[in-house]
């Protein structure tokens, strides 16, 4: 089974509900809604983390082509 990954995104057929992995993940993560499996969307979300204070950022909407996230006055390192 392919390894879910932070960013991922999961929809709902049912409903439309959307979430997001925020966590690092193992395979066995299988979330559920409407008692029907949510399906992996091709989308993943870009995910940004601030080595110096843990800061993590995931871009929700919108194209991450021109970001460029600075924390603690450092550039955020692209982890997903
Ligand atoms: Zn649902
Ligand atoms: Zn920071």
């Amino acid at each position: 089974m392919e390894r879910v990954t932070m960013g991922r995104v999961f929809k709902c057929p049912v409903c439309g509900a959307e979430v997001m992995v925020v966590g690092a993940a193992s395979e066995e993560l299988d979330p559920h809604c409407c008692n029907t499996p949510m399906l992996p969307k091709p989308r993943v979300h870009e995910v940004y983390h601030c080595t110096h204070c843990g800061a993590e950022v995931a871009v929700v909407s919108g194209s991450a082509e021109h970001l460029d996230p600075y924390c603690c006055n450092d550039r955020m390192r692209r982890i997903a």
